[in-house]
């Protein structure tokens, strides 16, 4: 049961202003230009809702930024930071520290396979890059494949691992990255008609993409199991198991990045475990801890983990594995397994979540299709469901996207927080979310997604 605020709070419009004017003279703000933007001045926040200091409540169904998987607020997460910030805040990352000690078996005993050693980052990019440099000093070999529609984080080797236009301000082009396709059968980079065609399609050109690169060149394949930003786009049966079956003929190691798709996000504790595929290395982030300190990690396979056992891991970050951000893990993980908060998302998406979201497709032609689980599900809005035209060109600012930004108003009017990438908006509430909170949010997006349907 996720907490909610008694009531929301009493207006305070003054504070708010005050809040968003140091915001506007002083905060430089990620991926905007720093004039065109309009942040939100943010009051509270408790369960799936938030507040402004207007007194409008919303319900969250972005998580923050996929992140809040048990919620805003959660008091057993609150106390256990506060407990923690008590006992020991801080402590350098050589020593064994009991909150770390305890995050770290509490996360290599979800993980699949023998992924039994963490190492701690401060959030999912820098999983990414050391992640990637394991596998190059594994292999001794320089080159990393990845997807086109994808995102890895926005430091220097994650973003160049990044397949969407995000990347392309900073690319330079010398990371030792090369770009595949992955399966989408919606916008099939194949032109196949079936899952299995797309499924059969994928591996081959990824087998020439090997083939051509020079098997012994290529240190590792990086996957989102299931591509979070760049469109929720699940796999097809097998298509996991044979990137993981070129990956073993080849000796090339397998990262799959469960920073969005870890912990509960699609039903289970790891997507993975829907593919009954193992990698090699598994990134996560987000979800460990509901957001709450940032925490990221990497958990690694006994034969990586062998690699370093004798000779020293040349990585590491000042505040791996910090205190408080693992104590929060612990209690996260601790709430998710009591709550069921896992089983919770897994029944979401099979029996209110999918079944609503087809049932708004059914009737709004904006909608082009709905795919997703558990609690991540994206809508396609298009201009035409025959021709599959995207309702905003691809990565479109300013006026072409003010069709999405019309649609995301609306929701904002009916009380409902919208997650908004180029043509999609993301279903992705908290795991935790009730049947009651899906229904709010299912009515607020019907009401919005009928201004999408002026622009079919
Ligand atoms: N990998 C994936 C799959 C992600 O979704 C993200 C964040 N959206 C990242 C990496 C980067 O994580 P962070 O922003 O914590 O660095």
């Amino acid at each position: 049961q996720s907490p909610q605020p008694s009531r929301t709070p009493r207006p305070d419009p003054e504070t708010g202003a005050a809040v968003k004017a140091a915001d506007r003279a002083h905060v430089f703000h990620s991926w905007s230009a720093q004039e065109l933007i309009d942040p939100l001045p943010v009051a509270g926040a408790g369960g799936a809702y938030f507040w402004d200091y207007e007194g409008n409540r919303y319900l969250d169904f972005t998580s923050g930024l996929v992140f809040t998987n048990i919620g805003y607020q959660h008091p057993r997460v609150v106390a256990a930071i506060q407990e923690q910030a008590a006992r020991l805040t801080t402590f350098a990352p050589a020593f064994a520290v009991a909150a770390r000690s305890e995050a770290a078996r509490l996360i290599a005993e979800r993980t699949p396979g023998d992924l039994d050693k963490i190492f701690f980052t401060n959030g999912g990019a820098e999983a990414v890059e050391n992640a990637t440099r394991m596998a190059r000093l594994h292999t001794g070999r320089p080159k990393v494949l990845s997807a086109y529609r994808s995102y890895h984080g926005g430091t220097s080797t994650a973003i160049n691992l990044t397949g969407d236009p995000r990347r392309w301000p900073s690319d330079n082009g010398s990371a030792g990255v090369v770009h595949f396709w992955a399966p989408f059968l919606y916008r099939s980079p194949f032109y196949a008609g079936t899952e299995e065609e797309e499924r059969d399609r994928a591996l081959q050109h990824l087998a020439d993409t090997i083939a051509f690169e020079g098997p012994g060149t290529i240190a590792a394949i990086v996957l989102e199991t299931v591509p979070g930003t760049a469109g929720i786009m699940t796999p097809p049966p097998g298509y996991l198991a044979g990137v993981r079956e070129l990956c073993d003929l080849h000796g090339i190691v397998l990262i799959l990045d469960e920073v969005m798709a870890g912990f509960g996000r699609t039903g289970k504790w790891f997507a993975a475990e829907h593919f009954d595929v193992v990698p090699d290395l598994l990134t996560f982030a987000k979800g460990v801890n509901s957001g709450y300190v940032p925490l990221g990690g990497v958990a690694i396979s006994a034969e990586i983990a062998a690699t370093f056992a004798r000779r020293p891991y040349p990585g590491g970050l000042t505040y791996s594995g910090h205190p408080l951000a693992c104590a929060a893990a612990v209690a996260t993980i601790e709430v998710m397994a009591d709550e069921k908060v896992v089983e919770n998302a897994d029944r979401l998406g099979t029996d209110v979540l999918g079944p609503g979201l087809a049932a708004l497709a059914a009737r709004h032609p904006s909608v082009g299709e709905v795919r997703g689980m558990g609690a991540f599900w994206a809508l396609e809005l298009v201009r035409d469901r025959e021709t599959r035209e995207p309702l905003v060109p691809y990565n479109a600012t300013g006026e072409a996207a003010a069709p999405m930004a019309a649609f995301g108003a609306a929701a904002k009017k009916h009380g409902l927080w919208p997650f908004i990438n180029m043509n999609r908006t993301h279903v992705v509430p908290p795991c935790n979310l009730t049947d009651e909170e899906a229904a709010e949010g299912l009515a607020a997006l019907d009401a919005a997604l009928t201004v999408a349907d002026e622009h079919t």
